[in-house]
């Protein structure tokens, strides 16, 4: 690990001592493929309404690109999340893909919206071995649902969801979540949102909405403190280009290019340590993107357990995890999610 402490963009004045960072991020966000069937007006990209940064951004990732950044990955088994701000169900060959990761001892967790969730993806998602699927879906009604996503087929969400349920039958994986996020819009469903899905699914997740650099509504501690995201956690674009925060829909953190200069380089590189150092020594100013985001208090957790339910509460986040259906809660999905958006 390359020893910063003399960089010239280091203040001798300032006392610091680097924090660890690993050799390789134990969970790395991939964006395979960059495209949606879906034009949420609360998504970063899609709902941005800048078809020119739009364009900028989307995209598929050359296979043998992808080849070479999993192998350098494989080492440390990371948990890989092959989606930002893409569908992920959309991604070309989507089970090679995540036969690409799980070959290569990779636990795979992936956010859906759940559209393109048939019998068949269900099916080959169970066979694969996929450790995680989260399914977004913000609403119990369809008319909230119109009002989140532009769209109201409700039903054909939540039978995607029932038919994975039934594909994995009494298996353990994938762990099974649904996700609601809050905006003025669906606010008033989100107590019926869990009602609906605790019973049936593995986990519910009820988290506050990221908007304008910031979560408005998510009550922030006083004390900063460095953000967890930038020691545990690696975005990739299709196109190589890794930033410091999966929250960065346009690339404006870019740290590096991970197929130019490899996915090491880029995670201990100058760019990467120059964060970490000014947030470390509290100079928040000097990363814009992160000036005005109290992102870096959402991952503290406090847990209490009732009526079989583990639930996991931070300022922005809450998680309601069956505790009989914890067992598929494990390895790199519950480890590489301390201090990253765990359930
Ligand atoms: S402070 Fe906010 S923008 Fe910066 S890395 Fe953390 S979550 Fe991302």
């Amino acid at each position: 690990m390359t020893d910063w402490s003399k960089a010239p963009w280091v203040d001798p004045a300032l006392d610091w001592t680097p924090m660890p960072v690993p050799d390789l991020p134990p969970r790395v966000l991939i964006d395979f493929a960059t495209r949606c069937n879906l034009r949420c007006p609360m998504c970063t990209v899609w709902g941005s309404g800048d078809q020119e940064a739009i364009d900028d951004v989307k995209g598929v990732m050359p296979p043998d690109a992808a080849e070479r950044l999993l192998d350098e990955l494989a080492p440390a088994r990371p948990l890989v999340q092959p989606n930002m701000y893409g569908e992920p169900l959309l991604i070309p060959d989507l089970a090679g893909t995540i036969r690409a990761m799980k070959c290569r001892g990779m636990e795979v967790a992936l956010n859906t919206n759940g559209l393109a969730l048939s019998q068949a993806v269900s099916d080959m998602l169970v066979a694969e071995g996929v450790d995680s699927v989260s399914v977004s879906i913000d609403a119990v009604t369809p008319g909230t649902l119109a009002l989140v996503r532009g769209l109201d087929r409700l039903e054909a969400i939540e039978a995607g969801v029932f038919r994975l349920l039934a594909a994995r039958g009494r298996a353990l994986t994938p762990r099974i979540s649904v996700s609601f996020t809050v905006q003025d819009t669906n606010r008033h469903e989100a107590d019926a949102f869990v009602e609906r899905w605790i019973s049936r699914v593995d986990c519910v997740r009820v988290g506050l909405l990221f908007e304008n650099g910031t979560f408005p509504e998510m009550e922030t501690p006083a004390e900063r403190r460095p953000c967890p995201t930038l020691y545990n956690t690696l975005p990739v674009f299709n196109d190589g280009t890794a930033t410091i925060c999966c929250l960065d829909g346009f690339k404006v953190t870019d740290v590096g290019n991970v197929f130019e200069q490899g996915a090491q380089a880029v995670w201990t590189g100058e760019a990467f340590a120059k964060v970490r150092y000014f947030h470390e020594t509290g100079q928040w100013d000097k990363v814009p993107f992160c000036t005005n985001c109290n992102g870096w208090a959402q991952l503290s957790f406090e847990e209490t357990e009732a009526d079989g339910i583990l639930v996991r509460r931070s300022p922005q986040i809450v998680y309601y995890n069956r505790v009989d259906r914890l067992e598929n809660w494990r390895n790199k999905l519950r480890s590489a999610h301390e201090g990253t958006n765990a359930e």
